[in-house]
């Protein structure tokens, strides 16, 4: 135990009633209860992206590595591969990873990289002061579209589904528990993990009220079911008036990408990438 409190003393600048808050406070439970299990949290690394919640790198008492925008991914891979020791997690947003860097998610998914992506979905750009990203839905209006988007949201769930993904859920800001159990479920899978956590943004796009109307905790469904998870993820469009599930959709047990590299090439190519990362990071 290092007594850590995972907390630092930079000063926070979101916005009051931000949900990033609550997915921080989420996230330091998960990994303290985490540590008292034996995660060494001196291996945990944190990956952000670029966005209102990438100052969570700043506010962690973690190893941690600011990506550019939309790479959290990629950067996150190279972490693991040279160094499959280190659990890494990555904080990225919605218009950061589901248009940025969606093609890194897609991949992600499809190589089982085992890491965990923790998407703060505010369903907006709120580092830009309020545009509309790839989950806002029809009609919304911000300062790129006055009248209202004219684009269909679409359902980065099921796209992770169909990319390959071994661990998908969604939690919210507005049930913390729930969200604390469900990053812990997340970083103790063996592949990847995606989390999308639907954050309020106070100031560009608050619908708290919305969300408690239609959220419920998923209850007698089998993760281990493809057609069920597939079905689940389903249920809702991103812009109907459906029900909107929380919880763990789908689990699978599949081998790493980095176990298979490390049996192919028995290490040399783990050895060979970690001492490109050195040479890069005494570069910088
Ligand atoms: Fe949070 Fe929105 Fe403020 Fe960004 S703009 S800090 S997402 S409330
Ligand atoms: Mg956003």
């Amino acid at each position: 135990m290092t007594g850590k409190t995972l907390i630092t003393p930079a000063q926070n600048t979101w916005c009051p009633g931000c949900g990033n808050f609550s997915i921080q406070h989420a996230m330091k439970s998960a990994l303290l209860e985490l540590e008292t299990e034996g995660l060494v949290l001196d291996h945990v690394v944190l990956v952000a992206g670029i966005g209102c919640h990438g100052k969570i790198a700043d506010y962690m008492d973690l190893n941690a590595f600011y990506a550019l925008h939309g790479r959290a991914i990629p950067a996150a891979t190279g972490i693991r591969i040279a160094n499959p020791d280190l659990s890494v997690i990555c904080h990225v947003g919605d218009g950061d990873t589901y248009a940025e860097g969606l093609d890194h998610l897609i991949f992600g998914a499809k190589r089982n990289i085992d890491m965990t992506v923790v998407v703060h979905d505010n369903r907006v750009y709120g580092l830009t002061t309020g545009q509309y990203t790839p989950t806002s839905p029809v009609g919304f209006k911000g300062r790129s579209t006055p009248l209202g988007t004219i684009e269909r949201p679409f359902n980065p769930l099921h796209l992770a589904f169909a990319s390959g993904a071994t661990f998908i859920a969604r939690s919210y800001t507005r049930r913390l528990p729930h969200l604390k159990e469900t990053l812990k479920a997340a970083i103790l899978h063996k592949g990847f993990s995606l989390v999308e956590v639907f954050q309020i943004c106070a100031t560009y796009y608050d619908i708290h009220e919305y969300y408690d109307q239609h959220v419920y905790e998923l209850k007698d469904h089998d993760p281990t079911d493809p057609l069920a998870a597939e079905a689940k993820i389903r249920e809702w469009d991103y812009n109907s008036d459906a029900p909107i599930a929380l919880g763990t959709f789908y689990t699978a047990e599949q081998p790493t990408f980095e176990e298979t590299l490390v049996q192919k090439t028995g290490k040399k190519e783990v050895d060979r990438i970690a001492r490109i990362h050195e040479r890069f990071s005494q570069a910088i």
